[in-house]
């Protein structure tokens, strides 16, 4: 992106427990860590290079009820982007994840009837996919929701915090999605 552009807030979002803080930490700090407390609601700044360029990332890890918050909304507000998180071990995180999606559209102002949400920078995520006996949302369902709102071909990764499987690539993925979008203003 553009020197003027290389600071990138993200805002991961999701139902209780499906692992936003193990994927933020992961990616933050390298390691997989078993036990956060789930009402921690942090943030985190980290410099990467990506495609030769320096990007700030402020990562804001959010926590707590899935309804309305104000707090919330302001998050939403503040973002460029967004990875909205669900388990691939519960279906109802899934439905949440895109309730949660319609949210931060209203909120942006976005809508499919007149197709601006299309290219906006939400990625949707299906955390766990290391347990694969306990799996309940399969790849295509989460893809298929992922499409309902997104034109990105990259708008939907299944990835695992704790095998640490396609964790920095929807980081990297947000940050070209998040240029994309500015390039264009
Ligand atoms: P959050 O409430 O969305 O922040 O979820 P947490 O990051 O606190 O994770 C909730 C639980 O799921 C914790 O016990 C984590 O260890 C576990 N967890 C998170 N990510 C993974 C993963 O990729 N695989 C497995 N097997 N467990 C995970
Ligand atoms: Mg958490």
């Amino acid at each position: 992106g553009y020197a003027f552009h290389n600071s990138y807030r993200i805002v991961m979002i999701g139902a209780g427990g499906v692992g936003k803080s193990s994927l933020t930490v992961r990616f933050v700090v390298g390691r997989f860590v078993e036990k956060y407390d789930p009402t921690i609601e942090d943030a985190y700044r980290i410099q990467m290079s990506i495609d030769g360029e320096v990007a700030n990332l402020d990562i804001v890890d959010t926590a707590g009820p899935e309804e309305y918050s104000a707090l919330r909304d302001q998050y939403i507000k503040l973002a460029a982007g967004f990875i909205v998180v669900y388990s691939v071990t519960s279906a109802h995180s899934c439905q949440a994840a895109a309730k949660l999606r319609d949210v931060i559209l209203k909120i942006k102002g976005l809508s499919v009837e007149d197709g601006s949400c299309y290219d906006y920078p939400i990625i949707l995520v299906g955390n766990k996919c290391d347990l694969a006996s306990e799996r309940t949302v399969t790849f295509e369902e989460g893809q298929a929701i992922a499409n309902r709102c997104s034109h990105f071909t990259k708008n939907f990764f299944e990835v695992s915090a704790r095998t640490d499987t396609n964790v920095s690539e929807i980081f990297c993925e947000m940050v070209r999605q998040i240029d994309t979008v500015e390039w264009r203003k």
